[in-house]
């Protein structure tokens, strides 16, 4: 049998095999790699954090882990041929990091089956401007703007799209300054409430490109700066109030901040 996904996370399993969470178009894989250290020499970079490959594996089968909500599959590794390996992400502890970052997010999540393969769409386009972070410059390669991206998109396809159409209260499609409320997912205008995340319209008109915009055009827009900290702090308290869960690697992204 014939898969193709993304390296989510890897543990090591005594001195010679390891598994791999792996998202698919169909959900996470668990793949068994017998004899790691023998494979290395020609399926290393195949099977390494973050590659996107085409796994041939063994028949797989439907195990409950307690440590995720999802129901995964199980297989054995047979053999393994990169897709796509981001080798710009080796550039940044940082870009590393935020990837890890999504592939926590991710495994921590119950994936609706419907959304799956737009997840891994968004995931495979997060780590490629990712990788090209460093080399480039422009707004589609800024690492905080893939990251606000990723969280808003994300949350939007696990069933948690904020509403963004209108004040909650009086029906105000563009107020000037307004305060978005995370825990109830809506907005209302500065005269109507004064309580959650206050933004100016432009931070609005960001939020609503994220989640409401085509895929392909979601990476290219541009943030005004003084958008950029609403923003970013909505995007990250959104998500992480609707998933109800801490991520590691983003206190370790905060900590590689702080140095
Ligand atoms: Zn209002």
């Amino acid at each position: 049998m014939t898969i193709k996904g993304v390296v989510l996370s890897q543990k090591v399993l005594g001195e010679q095999d390891k598994f791999m969470d792996v998202l698919t178009e169909t959900g996470i894989v668990e793949i068994l790699v017998k004899g790691s250290a023998k494979i290395t020499s020609k399926n290393g970079s195949a099977t390494q954090l973050f590659a996107y490959t085409e796994f041939d594996v063994t028949d797989s089968f439907r195990i409950q882990n307690q440590n995720h909500k999802n129901q995964k599959n199980f297989c054995h590794l047979r053999s393994a041929s990169p897709i796509r390996i981001f080798y710009g992400l080796r550039q940044s502890v940082q870009s590393v990091a935020l990837a890890s970052y999504f592939a926590q997010v991710i495994l921590y999540s119950a994936l609706p089956q419907a959304s799956t393969p737009e997840i891994l769409r968004l995931l495979l386009n997060c780590l490629h401007y990712l990788s090209e972070s460093g080399s480039k410059s422009g707004s589609e390669s800024d690492p905080l703007q893939i990251k606000c991206i990723f969280e808003l998109r994300i949350i939007s396809l696990l069933g948690f799209r904020p509403d963004v159409l209108m004040c909650r209260k009086c029906g105000c499609y563009l107020p000037e300054r307004l305060y978005f409320q995370v825990e109830n997912g809506c907005f209302y205008c500065e005269s109507c409430e004064k309580s959650g995340i206050l933004m100016p319209a432009g931070t609005l008109q960001a939020v609503r490109h994220i989640v409401l915009q085509d895929f392909e055009k979601i990476f290219s827009f541009r943030i005004a700066s003084h958008c950029r900290d609403s923003l970013f702090a909505f995007a990250e308290q959104f998500l992480q109030y609707h998933t109800d869960r801490h991520f590691p690697a983003l206190e370790y992204y905060y900590k590689l901040y702080d140095i």
